[in-house]
């Protein structure tokens, strides 16, 4: 998952300039670390700076309230451990800067997808639960194979429980700083403290759907979507109302520069901003976003925040096995020779804005099946991506109508070639020994209508939608026989004026 900051183990020599020089804030104490170029800390004040930070982050955005319930989503990572001690400091503060929520963990093992054997991954669930354990937070470890059971709520929005005014923060501080009995921030419970059995079948079921994906950006695509479809029930379950990732600056530059080259230019603000509202009442919180992977690496390193590597689908491919890999291995290559680009990428996402806001208002039907993200195809006659479709759809009847005729000549060449599209049934080619062998497909609902542009491309990467969730194969089904019924009623609805028939 966060590869990105595995890359600064080796570098880890502090870089301790000369004996002389002392730390730019208290300018007492000898110089520990160097942030950016001249900004030398002192160890002490290196901490400060980074919980401050951390709490500063959270003070200007006003989402999470008093006494909420907020999951911390730990990866195992170095970003998320640290954000995990953040949460940790941010409580033990004195009485007005100490964090006032209720933290709780949650750790999904992704081992059956990346082909770890059991015994493995009952070793990393061991490691991470005395680390989980130390916190005193409740936690929850959920094997990713439960995503197969998930309730089709979680592709359907849940509209935002309460709409809190930005004034509702305030009073709810000051009723809170009141009424402060102490220590009220320890639920220890040991529910879910383990992993939960993990049958064979589902894992092989789980296995089956990751290798329906046909290439190593399909596959990190379609994983992503399914963890965070987990976190968020795990979230709704458990009763929390917001989910704090722990993406850090340079991860969010990778995702930013990863999610254009994918084709989700109208997410990207969703994707990468500080807070989420994508799943209504639960909303997804970005607190590393300021930091980089390097402070993070200085920061663990200096006071002892612990991890645990955990191989992820891209551990040891190459550079160019995907695109996420390629833009991730472009920004690290880049931030080694002009460290401030980074910031640079990730600066810009900050003053990216979706043009449809109305996130909040659009029914799920709008909504992409996957990502949930507002629909981005729903655009005019005139746009690229119309473009694209016509002449998609032209080159596919050509295949079914031509193919015969023109290609009967060269009809070694391999089966599938000259038809990608799973929809057109070359039923005609196909008698014919020619393409499309593989066009079976046809009782499984077509999802491409559904999807936003991003997810089209990941289902086309797909050599079947077989494997899916049933979550999300009968959310599907369920939309599909909506509009279906719609058109046939049509004619005897009252148009909004749009057609004027
Ligand atoms: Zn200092
Ligand atoms: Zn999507």
């Amino acid at each position: 998952m966060c590869q990105v900051n595995e890359d600064y183990r080796d570098q880890l020599e502090l870089p301790v300039p000369s004996v002389s020089r002392k730390c730019v804030k208290c300018r007492e104490a000898t110089a520990a670390v160097i942030i950016r170029a001249g900004d030398a800390y002192c160890k002490g004040c290196f901490k400060e700076y980074f919980i401050h930070k951390f709490r500063a982050m959270l003070g200007k955005n006003r989402i999470i309230f008093p006494a909420e319930k907020v999951l911390l989503a730990v990866s195992g990572g170095p970003s998320s451990f640290s954000m995990l001690r953040q949460v940790q400091e941010g409580l033990s503060l004195n009485a007005h800067k100490k964090l006032r929520f209720l933290p709780g963990i949650v750790y999904i093992d992704e081992g059956g997808a990346v082909g770890q054997s059991l015994e493995e991954r009952k070793r990393t669930v061991t490691d991470l639960q005395a680390l989980f354990k130390a916190t005193g937070f409740s936690f929850h470890i959920v094997p990713l194979e439960q995503v197969l059971d998930l309730p089709s709520s979680i592709v359907q929005t849940t509209p935002s429980l309460s709409e809190h005014p930005a004034s509702a923060y305030k009073a709810a501080v000051d009723h809170l700083i009141q009424n402060d009995s102490g220590d009220y921030l320890t639920l220890q419970e040991d529910e879910n403290a383990s992993l939960p059995d993990v049958q064979e079948y589902h894992t092989k079921l789980l296995q089956q759907l990751t290798g329906s994906a046909k290439t190593l950006t399909a596959r990190e695509d379609l994983l992503n979507t399914l963890r965070q479809h987990l976190l968020v029930h795990t979230a709704r379950t458990e009763g929390y109302s917001k989910l704090m990732l722990g993406d850090n600056c340079t991860r969010l530059a990778v995702k930013l520069l990863s999610s254009i080259s994918l084709g989700r230019g109208a997410q990207l603000a969703q994707d990468t901003g500080f807070s989420d509202s994508r799943y209504g009442d639960i909303i997804l919180v970005r607190p590393m976003r300021d930091y980089s992977a390097k402070e993070i690496a200085y920061y663990n390193h200096m006071f002892n925040v612990p991890y645990v590597f955990i191989p992820s689908i891209d551990t040891k491919t190459r550079d160019k096995a995907s695109i996420q890999r390629l833009t991730e291995s472009f920004v690290i290559k880049l931030q080694a020779d002009f460290p401030s680009t980074v910031s640079t990428i990730y600066r810009t996402s900050e003053k990216l804005q979706t043009a449809c806001k109305s996130t909040s208002t659009a029914d799920h039907r709008d909504r992409c099946l996957l990502c949930m993200c507002v629909l981005d195809t729903s655009v005019e006659n005139s746009s690229a991506f119309k473009a694209t479709l016509i002449s998609e759809q032209l080159s596919q009847t050509k295949c079914s109508e031509d193919t015969i005729a023109q290609v009967e000549p060269e009809s070694t060449a391999p089966t599938g070639q000259y038809c990608s599209s799973r929809e057109v049934d070359c039923g005609r080619a196909a008698s014919n020994g020619g393409c499309c062998s593989s066009v079976k497909v046809s009782e499984t609902p077509s999802l491409q209508s559904l999807l936003c542009y991003s997810c089209q491309l990941t289902i086309k990467d797909m050599s079947s939608v077989e494997h899916f969730p049933e979550y999300i194969l009968l959310e599907a089904q369920k939309r599909q026989r909506r509009t279906q019924m719609k058109e046939e009623i049509s004619e005897f609805l009252l148009n909004d004026g749009a057609d004027g028939d």
